[in-house]
């Protein structure tokens, strides 16, 4: 193939890929595997109601090949898809938001306020991402993070409501995760899309009492106070279904809430208590583990210690990561 002349040139050659991996759910709701890092790991998700669509994050650059291959499945027509829904701009939720604009000629790009500079000049957001990662990791997960023309960006303010064929949807702001993360409430199907501010449950971990939990604490915003805050605000819409970027749909909030939350305070403690360690790392990924090793036993969880740990491997990384910034900016709230 000829190297391509532009960047537009390159997204017209966007190879789609024969079976993207869907899962349906109720109420005109789709998951789409992102295929990000690992199959299970990461779901996109399209909303169809009323012959509109929307989706709800759309992975890494990687990840779009797979996003227009599901429409194609779904019968959806690229004109029809009204918004990018963007929770955050975290980029395994929002690195092809650029390359797949480009495919879809109606859509704005719904972002916090916070976030949306980001999206428009990605140039920090490459060096954060290059610093969490490393640069070669960095570009061969998430290639060249394309922008978004600031015209077809759209801000979101806290409690805003948008329509989407025949509902509505409202977006509220729910800092915790990230200082730049809204989720999306379905409130006539008692549905919320919560990005990763309601944590993040892999379906290998289900056990007979339903899934299993983890809050994420990546860096470099991650705030135990308004997490918690957030997730009851969340709560006070009584949803059925949080629809979670890893991975899709769960059921039973309340009881996933509470696991959420018993986590978030211990592992602010489980900081604290290795906030003067020489290595504070070594301390709070191994206190980590324990307790997710504890908590997933108490939930019924039967496979091997190494299974779980091994499931869980990245995020052990990621948090611990995550919780060292956080007591960094306890410690400077300046710096
Ligand atoms: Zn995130």
């Amino acid at each position: 193939m000829l190297p391509c002349a532009t960047a537009d040139s390159c997204d017209r050659e966007v190879p789609v890929p024969l079976r993207p991996t869907l899962y349906r759910h109720p109420h005109g709701i789709t998951a789409i595997d992102a295929e990000y890092l690992y199959s299970g790991h990461a779901a996109a998700h399209v909303i169809e109601d009323s012959g509109r669509a929307a989706f709800v994050d759309v992975g890494t650059n990687a990840s779009v090949p797979y996003l227009l291959a599901a429409l194609e499945e779904l019968g959806i027509d690229r004109t029809a898809v009204d918004y990018l829904l963007l929770t955050h701009v975290h980029l395994d939720h929002a690195g092809g938001a650029g390359t797949l604009m480009r495919e879809l000629p109606n859509a704005r790009a719904l972002l916090h306020p916070r976030g949306a500079p980001h999206m428009i000049d990605p140039t920090r957001l490459i060096a954060g991402a290059k610093a969490v990662y490393g640069e070669e990791p960095f570009r061969r997960i998430y290639g060249e993070l394309l922008p978004i023309a600031a015209e077809r960006v759209y801000l979101v303010q806290d409690g805003e409501r948008v329509r989407l064929g025949g509902r509505t949807l409202e977006l509220i702001h729910t800092p915790g995760h990230a200082q730049h993360h809204y989720v999306i409430v379905d409130q006539a199907h008692r549905s919320i899309f919560a990005g990763d501010t309601f944590g993040i449950s892999y379906r290998a971990l289900d056990t007979e009492r339903g899934p299993f939990i983890v809050p994420t604490t990546t860096p470099t915003q991650f705030d135990p106070g308004q997490h918690l805050a957030s997730i009851d605000r969340m709560l006070a819409y009584e949803p059925e279904s949080m629809y979670l970027m890893h991975f899709s749909r769960v059921t039973g909030v309340p009881r996933l809430a509470a696991l959420l939350k018993e986590q978030i305070t211990e592992l602010a403690r489980i900081a604290r208590t290795h906030a003067d360690d020489r290595d504070p790392a070594n301390g709070i990924r191994a206190d980590m583990l324990a307790l997710w090793l504890k908590l997933a036993r108490r939930e019924g969880c039967r496979l091997a210690d190494a299974d779980i740990g091994r499931a869980l491997a990245g995020d052990l990384t990621l948090n611990t990561q995550g919780l060292i910034s956080w007591l960094e900016r306890e410690r400077n709230p300046r710096g």
